[in-house]
């Protein structure tokens, strides 16, 4: 498993070997196509990152003023709260497209960028643990990176907090949660997360942040939240760099 692990993760420490040089020259903006020194200009990141009022429970966009969306009031998620910088829209939904499915991980620095904005300006307590969602290794044998820990590495680095890719595994390959109604997702990811079993004290009275690219209904984050909390964490938050408004919002 590890050896399969470490094998994956080879096109994402070329990258870096790679970009970390590149860094230092100036890039286009992936949205604007501005010359920018990073690779989302601060014009986008103003126009299209501003902060705006998220339910505290399930980061849902919600009116000013409005601490927890009525969905959290009638029955609140397994997580303790949970964070996202953006919605799932233009332009943040083709740059995870492009993050994700197309190896752009030019764009880590600059996604990973908005996600701890908006840690450092919420109030939510530092973490022990930052997992990122994991992959199942046959996911990440064809995808070659896991997008999740790719912005888990950054955000922790820039807090700092501890992280690490190989203490949360996904047992069992589910199929797209996109593709499923949503009546059907807590379903399909039931069971799907472990523990390393020779890890499992690490969790013990820790709390711990689950990071994803994207929540849509947070089926995959409450199924991780209650493994988390089995094995004895004390604490759950989840952040997202971006999330789907509910149907009929935008
Ligand atoms: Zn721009
Ligand atoms: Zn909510």
């Amino acid at each position: 498993m590890a050896g399969q692990y470490i094998e994956a993760m080879r096109p994402a420490a070329l990258f870096d070997a790679i970009a970390t040089p590149l860094r230092l020259l100036p890039s286009q903006c992936a949205v604007c196509r501005s010359w920018a020194r990073q690779r989302l200009c601060e014009a986008c990141a103003r126009r299209y990152a501003a902060p705006c009022p998220r339910c505290r429970r399930c980061a849902i966009g919600v009116p000013a003023g409005v601490a927890v969306c009525g969905a959290c009031l009638t029955l609140a998620p397994p997580f303790d709260g949970a964070i996202a910088a953006v919605d799932y829209a233009y332009p943040w939904d083709e740059l995870v497209r492009r993050f994700k499915f197309d190896a752009s991980l030019d764009l880590a620095d600059a996604l990973a960028h908005r996600l701890l904005d908006a840690v450092r300006r919420s109030d939510a307590p530092r973490p022990d643990w930052l997992l990122p969602v994991p992959l199942s290794a046959e996911r990440l044998r064809e995808r070659g990176y896991n997008q999740a820990w790719e912005l888990a590495r950054r955000v922790a680095r820039g807090l700092p907090c501890a992280t690490d890719a190989k203490l949360l595994l996904r047992m069992k390959d589910t199929p797209h949660q996109v593709a499923l109604p949503p009546g059907r997702r807590a379903a399909n990811v039931r069971g799907a997360f472990a523990l390393e079993p020779r890890r499992r004290h690490e969790l013990q009275g820790r709390s711990v942040a689950v990071l994803d690219d994207v929540m849509t209904t947070g089926a995959t984050a409450s199924e991780i939240a209650l493994t988390l909390l089995q094995a004895g964490a004390r604490s759950v938050q989840v952040w997202v760099l971006a999330r789907t408004p509910r149907p009929g919002e935008d």
